[in-house]
């Protein structure tokens, strides 16, 4: 009997996968094991969302069980894979144990936490699933609908990509906005310091409030206003708010791998070729670090990596190169495209015209770029001139 091809994750990266795999093979049974609905979302829009007006179910592009008839692919929603067997080439899952001829593991990224002290610290919220986007999006209504006139306010902790969108989108749908952030500056690790300074004051004009070079320290039940919550911040500041949003990054889903014996650095070690260190195990998306030593936790990097591994799935192996993966950042109050340098290049940020930024390495070549405003539509032209 020909064993499955087994994927465990129904995000971006397990169903772009096997959508790709279905394109070379319609043969092979695949199994999908997830612990969530299944459903298929864009994650990108999580951060977008308020200012529309959007419901957490509107969010949903293709429901699972629809997904799963036009793959042929027989989904497991709300099924947990606890253990791998790599030498057995089985998974054990909280539905049973199932045996696979490859595996693909897509288990993501979870949210970094930071101890925070306080009564209430078990309220700090954080947003990397259509789930948690759900709670997050009921605790505001439940606001909302108790706040009697005042602004709901919002507290972001983390100044980077997600906490700036977030608190551009929360502004823009009406919420008061503080973020807080150790830096100096919204965005401080992917922009030059002119770049940072116009989002901070394109933030600021929606009246988001910072209190950069500071953390949260403690989130305390408020005394006076029922469900407000009390902040202390490092600088001994108190604020003030209805909720807080934990927004300080992600870091790759290992533990499956980690406790089978596959090799873990930051992510799950892949080759080229999307192979793990185990045999038949493969591994993509924000769960994986690539063969160039880095995790990338985006959507393009999925969309390459789902491609060549699902040639390799169906027997025409093929190797993985990165093309320029610009992101673009979503602040309508300032439109951002960044294409950071590659780790550890040297150089220095220059700026030839308004709304500019290009990276040259030592040796002068122009390896990265950022535009802001009305520069974004340079998108394409500045990246044919990108040295890879
Ligand atoms: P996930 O979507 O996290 O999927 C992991 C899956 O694994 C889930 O289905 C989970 O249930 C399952 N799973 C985990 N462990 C198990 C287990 N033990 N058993 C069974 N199932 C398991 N990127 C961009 O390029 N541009 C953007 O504008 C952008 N905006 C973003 C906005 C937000 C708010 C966030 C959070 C991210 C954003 N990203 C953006 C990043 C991008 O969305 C992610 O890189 C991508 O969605 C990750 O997909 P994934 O499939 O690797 O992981």
């Amino acid at each position: 009997m020909t064993q499955p091809l087994v994927v465990i994750g129904a995000g971006l990266a397990g169903w772009t996968t096997v959508r790709e795999f279905r394109k070379l093979d319609t043969q092979t049974p695949v199994v999908l094991v997830t612990a969530d609905s299944g459903d298929f979302y864009a994650k990108p829009s999580l951060s977008n969302a308020f200012a529309q007006g959007k419901r957490p179910a509107q969010l949903v592009n293709t429901p699972a069980a629809r997904m799963a008839e036009t793959l042929g692919v027989t989904l497991l929603p709300q099924t947990r894979v606890q253990t791998l067997d790599t030498a057995a080439k089985t998974v054990t899952t909280s539905a049973g144990v199932i045996a696979y001829s490859q595996l693909v593991l897509a288990t993501g990224a979870q949210p970094i936490r930071v101890p925070v002290e306080g009564d209430a610290a078990d309220q700090v919220l954080s947003v990397n699933s259509l789930e948690d986007f759900s709670t997050f999006h009921d605790q505001l209504q439940a606001v909302n609908d108790h706040v009697d006139g005042r602004r709901p306010h919002v507290l972001i902790m983390g100044a980077g990509l997600i906490g700036c969108e977030f608190a551009n989108d929360l502004a823009s749908a009406g919420y008061r906005v503080s973020l807080v952030d150790p830096g100096s500056r919204p965005l401080a690790a992917l922009l030059p310091e002119a770049a940072s300074a116009q989002l901070r004051e394109a933030l600021a004009q929606l009246d988001v409030a910072f209190h950069f070079g500071s953390t949260v320290r403690a989130v305390n039940a408020g005394r006076s206003d029922m469900g407000a919550l009390d902040i202390s911040l490092s600088n001994g500041q108190l604020v003030r708010a209805d909720r807080v949003l934990s927004a300080i990054g992600l870091r790759a889903d290992t533990v499956l791998a980690k406790a089978a014996g596959l090799a873990v650095e930051r992510g799950i070690v892949v080759n080229a070729r999307l192979q793990t260190s185990a045999p038949a195990v493969h591994a993509l998306g924000d769960c994986t670090q690539y063969h160039h030593g880095a995790t990338l936790p985006f959507v393009m990097p999925i969309m390459s990596s789902a491609k060549v591994l699902a040639a390799t799935l169906a027997g025409q192996p093929a190797e993985l190169t990165f093309p320029l993966m610009p992101v673009s950042v979503k602040t309508p109050a300032l439109p951002l495209v960044i294409a950071p340098p590659p780790p550890g290049s040297t150089g220095q940020w220059l700026a030839p015209e308004a709304g500019l930024w290009q990276w040259l390495d030592d040796a002068g070549r122009q390896r990265g770029f950022v535009l802001s405003g009305a520069q974004t539509s340079q998108r394409l032209a500045q990246s044919k001139q990108v040295a890879l």
